[in-house]
């Protein structure tokens, strides 16, 4: 790896930040937000409590759950008829340096390590302050959590920092994953969990760090283990009556339980439509509950946690590179930026709008496919008439959707490289995952072939070859 985070992000053309100024000085979507916040104290009153929050996936049930243990009354207005949003349908990797979890299991992270690693990936996109609060508090918000709700968090052994060889990088990772949950501490509010974006192989407990074994289990004896241990965990949880979960569904339902045990209601199918504001100061959110507008006022705070825009085909086509769309995402299909919208509204400045965690995915009946695994033969293969190795294939998410981008449009209209997509889609399944820390020797000793660190979109795009907000 030669070329630094920050030289490779801000090099070339003017930067993110000022590109976004004028995004949001176009100000997309101001739509009747006016109109309805003049009436909105006219609403029906559907309560009064300390902190609202918008959105209960894990940003909005974490901070429902640390207001009410703070000693405020809170509620959680949910649009979907479920609750959990993408978080639910995640592998819910969880990055925060120098947490317990990884401290007691030996990982060899210092704080001077992580600044020095988040430093050199993020560069000046995020100001110093915003860093070294993410570093102070984010062990602290684990700790916390853990003491609030039956979550709990193991290492992801051997998933390695994204960046493993920029100063600070671990290549043995510092990013944890829940530990299995019992989702029957839920009772009947399970089935009100949003599903996985895909379901576990039947009758195994998996978590995300074995996916990678579970891909060489045929081939390789440590797969062929985890394989064997994913079938244990399955079939003991069966005889002791359990509802194993794990990844986003164990983080999303653990959550939920914390909130149920420090008595947070959850409103269900109740959509922020806008903001209250009173003398300059939002008082309150004005929500559509059992179909019909009403206000819930709010003593001190409203938090705005509903998730991205990855399902608004207008913000994605303004605020991202085009063509772009919204059919290949498998984030929550509820996430239209609508608590986005809200804040532009009042004037709240917007930033890092342009980028997003990408993946490959393939579109199939149904669903799309998220090939976070088997995603380097569909790379290779769309890029096989143009670029015949766009990138290294053990990249990063963002770094492989970056490149697949790339090199997606120059396929674009060519019928080899169209079809080569579906044929990609069939076969990757059968592909293997190398293992990281591989990589982040290769990178040392070869530099990252095709693959430099940025941050930005790279040069255009074709709808679907970009995958995942
Ligand atoms: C397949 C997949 C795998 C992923 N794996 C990882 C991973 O391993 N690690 C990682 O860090 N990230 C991962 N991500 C990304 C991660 O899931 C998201 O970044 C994260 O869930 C965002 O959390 P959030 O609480 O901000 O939003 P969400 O979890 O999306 O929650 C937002 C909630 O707000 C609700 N909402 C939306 N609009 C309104 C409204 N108007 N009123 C009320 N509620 C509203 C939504 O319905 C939703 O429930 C993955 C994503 C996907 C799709």
């Amino acid at each position: 790896m030669t070329t630094s985070a920050n030289s490779a992000g801000t090099a070339g053309g003017p930067s993110r930040r000022r590109l976004l100024a004028g995004a949001a000085g176009a100000g997309l979507a101001v739509t009747a937000g006016g109109r309805q916040r003049a009436r909105a104290a006219d609403l029906p009153p559907l309560g009064t409590y300390g902190v609202v929050v918008i959105g209960s996936g894990a940003a909005g049930m974490t901070a429902a759950l640390t207001v009410a243990r703070q000693g405020l009354s809170c509620v959680v207005v949910e649009k979907a008829p479920t609750f959990g949003g993408s978080a639910a349908r995640s592998g819910a990797g969880i990055w925060i340096p120098n947490n317990e979890v990884i401290l007691a299991a030996g990982v060899p992270d210092t704080p001077a390590k992580a600044a020095a690693y988040l430093a050199a990936v993020v560069g000046p996109d995020v100001p110093a302050d915003r860093q070294r609060a993410f570093l102070a508090h984010g062990p602290a918000m684990l700790s916390f959590v853990m003491a609030h709700s039956p979550l709990r968090f193991r290492w992801m052994e051997g998933y390695s920092d994204y960046y493993p060889e920029l100063p600070g990088g671990l290549p043995g990772g510092r990013s944890v994953e829940p530990d299995q949950l019992d989702g029957t501490v839920l009772g009947p509010e399970l089935e009100r969990l949003n599903p996985p974006y895909l379901d576990v192989p039947a009758g195994m407990v998996v978590f995300s760090a074995d996916y990678k074994w579970l891909a060489l289990a045929t081939v390789n004896a440590r797969g062929a283990a985890v394989a064997a241990q994913c079938l244990a965990r399955g079939t003991k949880a069966a005889l002791l009556g359990q509802k194993p979960l794990t990844m986003g569904q164990a983080l999303a339902a653990g959550l939920r339980a914390g909130l149920r045990s420090a008595g947070v209601p959850v409103w269900l199918n109740t959509p922020l439509t806008d903001l209250h504001v009173e003398n300059g100061t939002v008082t309150g959110a004005v929500v559509t509950r059992d179909g019909a507008p009403g206000l819930v006022r709010a003593r001190r705070a409203v938090i705005v946690g509903s998730g991205g825009f990855e399902h608004n085909a207008a913000m994605r086509e303004h605020f991202q590179r085009q063509p772009i769309g919204t059919d290949w995402t498998v984030g929550a299909k509820e996430n239209t930026g609508d608590g986005i919208r809200a804040g532009q509204r009042l004037g709240a400045a917007l930033d890092l709008m342009d980028d997003a965690w990408w993946g490959p995915a393939i579109p199939l009946p149904g669903q799309p496919w998220f090939c976070g695994l088997g995603d380097r033969l569909s790379v290779l293969l769309v890029g096989l008439p143009y670029r015949p190795r766009p990138y290294g294939e053990t990249g990063p998410f963002q770094q492989r959707g970056h490149a697949l981008r790339a090199s997606a449009v120059e396929a674009q209209g060519h019928p080899v490289a169209e079809g080569l997509l579906v044929a990609a889609g069939l076969l990757a399944a059968l592909e293997t995952e190398e293992q990281v820390p591989a990589r982040a020797q290769d990178a040392v000793e070869a530099g990252e072939e095709g693959g430099q660190v940025r941050r930005g979109c790279v040069d255009g795009g074709v709808p679907g070859h970009d995958a995942v907000q």
